[in-house]
Parts: structure tokens; sequence; C-alpha cells
């Protein structure tokens, strides 16, 4: 019926338009006015042109389909599982936390680096508590004018609302991703009080949640910037719950790979927990996607099965990035293929078994690596860990110049490193200088890192020297090959020396 209203308005109008405009009228000013107002109700609306599109209920839970997504699919986690679903009692005990007179939770912020699993966990927190999900990012609410993202956010609660009565359920769950975005420090947007105008009708709405109320709302927000949020929105009985969800340790991307290789062929000498060895730092969006890759991988090949190959070759490119076309000339190839000689004799002496791969084809922003696997997740580092970290980045300097006569800039991001390494150890007390203040002068320090990486410079010098037979041997063959794997590169080291 309003729609059928709406539309006889729109005929009428385009018809006095056009009779308008042949009765010779000046319509200029009516249709300027005319448009800036259907702009600012599809600003309000949250539907482009102004700002992304805010659809803050999709498709599928429209449709009425809770998420499918269970605590099981959330790989890792443990902790922050154990405690969001310690959180989520009152939900799912409605009734005895109302007999207790408990205050319900009204907010939980999952604060971590992106990709951690962060919108998983809400999506099995809404369906653990059997709850409608509605979510939308920070950014969807953050427009130029004045009032539209408070009328966002209000609109975001009663969506919830309503489409929990709907569908028959006692509680909603509403997701803000990025909520930095719009819960910044009130007044740190210069001449921008939009943004404080939707930070407040956001605190309005968590302040308006109780537990009288027939829909139970929850709001679950995610951010990996917590130190940026307003005060105001951490205070008790709002999101007073905070929930950290950590990049996960070797068990937790067991798991996570476990989970994404489900219904994923592969070759019975893939083996997962070797893999989970081999991505530390590896984020679960990471590993999810290594597994993806290393699936197309197989469809390039035209196999039915996914091979060690295609995962290695993943791993490559999650890590660095898409090989690319560059084609260094033939004496950078050379000095390429010495530099990560350099890098991998030293870390292969220093610790037996490390490397992983060594290539000189471009990818991403480096023009050859060696990719060395971490034997088990480590939170502390001894001083010979840090020296022969530091003896591993200056390998590959020293081993152009000495087998081919000088140094070049490839050395730039390792000498950066370096510097990184002695800068952590002087600040831990791991240098001749002992215990120091993290007001050390500049110059003193300058003085203590160049120390330290001169001194390792000599060492490997030394064993460079010592070696140098390997060293060529094995820049040779990548010259030939491009890459050689960990156990051909062992290998190779064996039958020089017998
Ligand atoms: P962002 O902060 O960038 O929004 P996020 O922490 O919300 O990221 P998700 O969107 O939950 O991360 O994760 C992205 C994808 O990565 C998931 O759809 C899933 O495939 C995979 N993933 C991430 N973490 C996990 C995990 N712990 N277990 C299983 N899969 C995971």
């Amino acid at each position: 019926m309003r729609r059928y209203i709406v539309e006889v308005v729109i005929g009428i109008g385009l018809a006095a338009v056009v009779l308008g405009f042949l009765a010779g009228l000046d319509l200029t000013p009516l249709l300027l006015g005319g448009g800036f107002a259907v702009l600012l109700k599809l600003a309000l609306d949250g539907r482009a042109p102004l700002g992304r599109p805010f659809e803050a209920i999709s498709a599928r839970q429209s449709k009425g389909v809770l998420p499918q997504v269970t605590f099981a699919d959330v790989g890792g986690q443990d902790a922050a599982k154990r405690e969001l679903m310690e959180a989520l009692a009152f939900l799912k005990r409605d009734s005895l936390s109302k007999k207790l007179g408990i205050r319900p939770v009204k907010g939980i912020l999952l604060v971590g680096p992106p990709g951690t699993g962060k919108t998983l966990m809400a999506k099995a927190a809404a369906n653990y508590t059997d709850s409608v999900f509605v979510s939308a990012s920070g950014s969807q609410f953050v427009e130029m004018y004045a009032g539209v993202g408070a009328q966002r956010v209000r609109r975001l609660f009663k969506q919830a609302a309503s489409l929990a009565e709907q569908q028959g359920k006692r509680s909603c769950v509403v997701f803000i991703d990025e909520i930095d975005v719009l819960g910044a420090r009130r007044g740190s947007h210069h001449g921008h009080m939009e943004y404080d105008q939707t930070l407040n009708e956001l605190l309005t709405q968590l302040d308006g949640i109780d537990s009288s109320r027939e829909v139970q709302t929850l709001i679950v927000a995610a951010t990996n910037r917590p130190d940026i949020l307003d005060p105001a929105l951490l205070r008790p009985g709002r999101f007073d719950r905070i929930v950290r969800v950590d990049l996960p340790d070797k068990h937790g991307r067991l798991r996570i790979l476990q989970i994404h290789a489900k219904g994923k062929p592969f070759a019975p000498e893939v083996d997962l927990e070797r893999i989970a060895q081999e991505t530390y730092g590896f984020s679960g969006a990471h590993l999810e996607n290594v597994l993806n890759e290393a699936a197309i991988n197989a469809l390039r090949r035209s196999s039915e099965v996914i091979e060690p190959s295609d995962i290695q070759e993943a791993i490559e490119k999650v890590m660095l990035g898409e090989k690319l076309d560059r084609t260094p000339t033939a004496a950078e190839r050379r000095r390429i293929a010495y530099h990560e000689a350099g890098h991998a004799m030293m870390a292969e002496h220093n610790r037996p078994g490390a490397v992983s791969s060594i290539t000189i084809a471009s990818r991403g922003n480096a023009l050859g690596y060696i990719r060395q696997s971490p034997t088990a997740d480590q939170y502390l580092q001894t001083r010979d860990e840090l020296v022969a970290g530091i003896q591993v980045c200056v390998a590959g300097a020293v081993s152009e110049e000495l087998f081919l006569g000088q140094r070049s800039t490839g050395a730039l991001g390792d000498i950066k490193q370096a510097s990184e390494i002695a800068k952590r150890m002087v600040f831990a007390g791991l240098s001749p200088l002992g215990i120091v203040g993290s007001d050390l002068p500049g110059s003193i320090l300058h003085e203590a890192v160049t120390e330290i990486i001169r001194v390792q410079e000599q060492v490997v010098r030394a064993y460079l020297t010592e070696y140098g037979a390997q060293v060529r041997a094995v820049a040779e063959y990548l010259l030939e090959h491009d890459s050689i794997t960990g156990e051909q590169f062992r290998g190779f080291l064996e039958r020089l020396a017998s």
C-alpha cells in the first residue's frame, strides 16, 4: 500500500515538473532541493550513494536462519572461548540469573589482531545462546552528515530486537566490528562532531539495555586498538568484559588447519602438524588461506590431490605475496643467489634443520628469501638466540662482500632487522652495557648497536670463509634451479662434506 502511494506521488510530481517546464518556469531550485532530499533520505537509510551500504542484517539472517557457526568451528582460542562462554551464562541461564538479580552483561569486547576469529566467535556466541545475530562494521556508521551515524545506531538496535521478536527468540547479539572507528575517544576527531554524536548514541543504547525487556540484547564488539577507545565505553556496565583473541599457538594452528582441511583431498604425505609448526605467527585467516591456495595450486597442476609442495608454495605466497615477473639482470641474480646462500649457511649452522627453503625468484617485496622453520612457539629468547638471529641477518651482505667483492642495497632490510634485534638486546640488559634505562642517550645506543653487529659480522665472515666451497656450490645450484628445499639443501651439504 505504502509503495503504491509513493509511486502515485512520484507520478504526480513528475507530471507537475513537465507541465512547469512547458509553461516556461525556472525549475532549477526545485530540482536541486528535491535531489538533495532524496540523497539525504538514502543516507539515513544507509544506502548508496552516500557512503558504504549499511546492511545490518545479512540475507541469510533476514530469512531467519541463526548463524551456523558453533564454538567447535573456532580452532584454538581455548581461553577466549571459555571466557566468552562464562560471560554468556546469564543469557543461557536467563531465569536463574534474573532470580539472583544479576545485572546482565551488556557488552563484550573481543580484542586481537585481524583474522584471529573474532567474528566467528561472535557468531558462535549467538548460536550458543540461541540468539538472532545482527552485524555491522564501525565504518558503516561514519558519515559526513550530522545525525546520520546516530540514526543508524538506533536503527541497528531496533532491527535486531524486532528480528528476534519475529523469530520468536528471546535474545539478539549485535556484533560491531572495528568498533574503534566509531568508538574512539570523544574529541579526538577534530572538527567532526558527527563521530561524537554517533558514539553518544551507542552509549545511550548500551545504557538502555535492561533485563526486564522481552528481548535481551548483547553487544559484542571487536577491535585491535582497545587503547584508542573512549573510556566511557569500557566502564563497568558497558563493555566490561574484555576477551583477548590472540594469534594461535602451535596447538591452535593445528586445530584450525584440521577444521579447514575437512573435505579437502590431501596426499598421504601431507603432515598438518608440520604445517602448524612452520606457520608461526599466522592467524586463522592466514591458515585458511594457505589451505585454499594449496588447493588452487593443485587445480593448476590438474591434480586431484593436494601435495606437500602445493602447501609449501601456498605458505610462501601467504607469507611474502604473489610470485612476480620481475627479471633481475644476470649479475643481480648472481648477487641474490650468493646473498641467500650466505643466509642459509649461517641459519643451518646455528640451528641444524632450520632451513625450510631457499629461493631466488622474486615474491612480494623480496628478490629472494630463505624460509626458516621455528622449532616451537617461543615467547622468550636467550642472548645466544638473539646473537644467532643477527648472524643470519648479516650473513647475506657478508657473503656478497666475500664472494662478489662488495655489498649492495640488497641488505637494507637485513640491517634494519639486525639493528632491531641488537636494540632489544641492549634494552633487555644483554649487551656489554649491562642494565640500561629506557632514557639511554641515542648516541650510546647507536654505538652499542653498531658494536654488537660489528662483532657478529666478524664471526660470520670467519665462518663463511671457512665454508666458501659450500656457499659457492649452493649459490650455483640456485642460479640453475631457482630454489631448493631444506631437505635438498642439507643433502647437498652432506654430499659436499663427504
Ligand atoms: P578482523 O579483525 O579482520 O575482522 P576477525 O578476527 O573477525 O578479523 P574472522 O573474520 O572471524 O576474523 O576470521 C576470518 C576467517 O579466518 C574465518 O572466516 C575463518 O575462515 C578463518 N579463521 C580465523 N580464525 C579462525 C579460528 N580460530 N578457527 C577457524 N577459522 C578461523
